[in-house]
């Protein structure tokens, strides 16, 4: 037998075979609706004004070296992020209780705080984390590849395409004491859902009583509403209100730095302590994993989140973005209630929030779609925003009628 025999043949990953198929169709008016990242008004990626300009700044910079940087990452560029997260005021920081380290991006986090909790953590019993039924499908794979089992707990109801709030507090007060509940700090993907900040208090309260950890993944800080307060609001209540937590933040959607891979992990631990015992127990983990953080978006981000121009023109960046956004989902609702009237109530269009949009289609009218229409999207029928324009939104809404008649 050869070496290899035994290994089996894995699916593509389901996004990327999407693109290529996209990529092949030559239909002139087709459309990506299955990306995740952001297009500008002609469907091209967007390299923020105020990324370029930071670019040219470190490119001419004549003290730059290629030197390791710490294994917790650059200093001023975590501290920072933790700024951006918590806030320049919060009593944590000031404290001392939140011990942040660079990772690979938002998936970087998501897997240290994984192999953190996966080694450390008290569990109640087997080592399980509860996933949003549905959630980024990657959160799966990421948990067991540390060991953690991932359960689910119900988020989203097909019925109202709105929160199943309900039965998500069930599962919160029916869950062992002490479990892990991962949740989305803004812009739930896949469904552009969020509680609202009355939902996220009563969500606070049964955490606080049963003595849950909350993992807040924190991917669209800014981008959802072009706020970046307002997106950080769910993470600095449970901060405010001391539930035991840590937050995984990435800079690539808000900051277009999708393969500069920078990002970070935030424990938030009970005393100043308690957080540099986790932060030696981290840098041992990153350590093992990839030694020393990549050095260039990290010096990217801390060059415009230290300098108070820079990240008013980061601001305003974010909000071209998010606007583009909103107004695509303002023209899409109108088009299908005003112009077609389209059957159904589509106000979660506008009511949704982030990038993407859960349309609540079901499996073979997205097959449809991409059929009859060569619009490209996943069978769950989650739309990308950031692939809608005003020179195709027109074609779409018109083919979405179709289907849905
Ligand atoms: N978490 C969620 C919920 C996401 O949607 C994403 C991006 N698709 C990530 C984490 C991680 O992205 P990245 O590693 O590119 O920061």
């Amino acid at each position: 037998a050869e070496t290899w025999d035994s290994v089996p043949l894995a699916p593509p990953d389901s996004i990327f075979k999407l693109t290529a198929a996209y990529k092949e169709d030559t239909f002139p008016q087709k459309i990506n609706l299955g990306v995740g990242a952001y297009r500008d008004d002609d469907n091209k990626p967007w390299v923020l004004p105020v990324v370029k300009k930071v670019t040219d700044m470190l490119l001419h910079d004549p003290a730059l070296e290629h030197e390791y940087l710490p294994i917790t990452g650059l200093p001023e560029f975590t501290a920072a992020a933790a700024r951006l997260m918590f806030g320049a005021d919060s009593p944590a920081l000031a404290e001392g209780r939140v011990t942040s380290v660079q990772t690979i991006s938002g998936t970087g986090a998501n897997h240290l705080g994984a192999l953190f909790l996966s080694k450390f953590y008290g569990w109640y019993e087997g080592k399980e984390v509860y996933l949003s039924d549905p959630t980024w499908v990657n959160h799966f794979a990421i948990f067991r590849n540390v060991g953690v089992e991932p359960r689910t707990y119900p988020y989203y109801d097909a019925n109202t395409i709105g929160l199943a709030f309900s039965a998500f507090i069930e599962t919160l007060q029916t869950a062992p004491p002490r479990s892990v509940f991962l949740l989305h700090a803004c812009a739930h993907n896949p469904t552009g859902v969020d509680p609202t900040r009355e939902q996220w208090s009563q969500i606070a309260d049964v955490i606080l009583a049963k003595g849950h950890y909350t993992f807040f993944d924190c991917a669209y800080q800014g981008f959802a509403s072009g706020d970046l307060e307002g997106d950080a609001w769910a993470v600095r209540e449970f901060v405010r209100r001391n539930v035991p937590m840590l937050v995984c933040q990435s800079f690539a959607k808000n900051a277009g730095l999708y393969g500069e891979r920078v990002g970070a992990l935030h424990v938030v631990a009970p005393s100043a302590s308690a957080a540099t015992r986790v932060k030696t127990q981290l840098s041992v983990l990153q350590r093992s994993e990839i030694s020393n953080p990549p050095a260039h978006g990290a010096r990217l981000m801390a060059l415009i989140l230290n300098n108070p121009e820079l990240f008013e023109e980061w601001k305003r960046d974010i909000r071209t973005m998010a606007g583009r956004i909103i107004a695509m989902r303002q023209e899409l609702h109108g088009l299908l209630t005003d112009k077609y009237k389209t059957p159904g109530n589509w106000d979660h269009i506008v009511n949704q929030i982030g990038m993407f949009s859960f349309t609540g289609i079901r499996a073979e009218q997205s097959q449809a779609l991409t059929e009859k229409a060569h619009i490209y999207l996943t069978t769950n029928g989650r739309i990308s925003m950031a692939g809608l324009n005003s020179h195709n939104i027109e074609y779409f809404a018109e083919s979405l009628d179709k289907v849905v008649r």
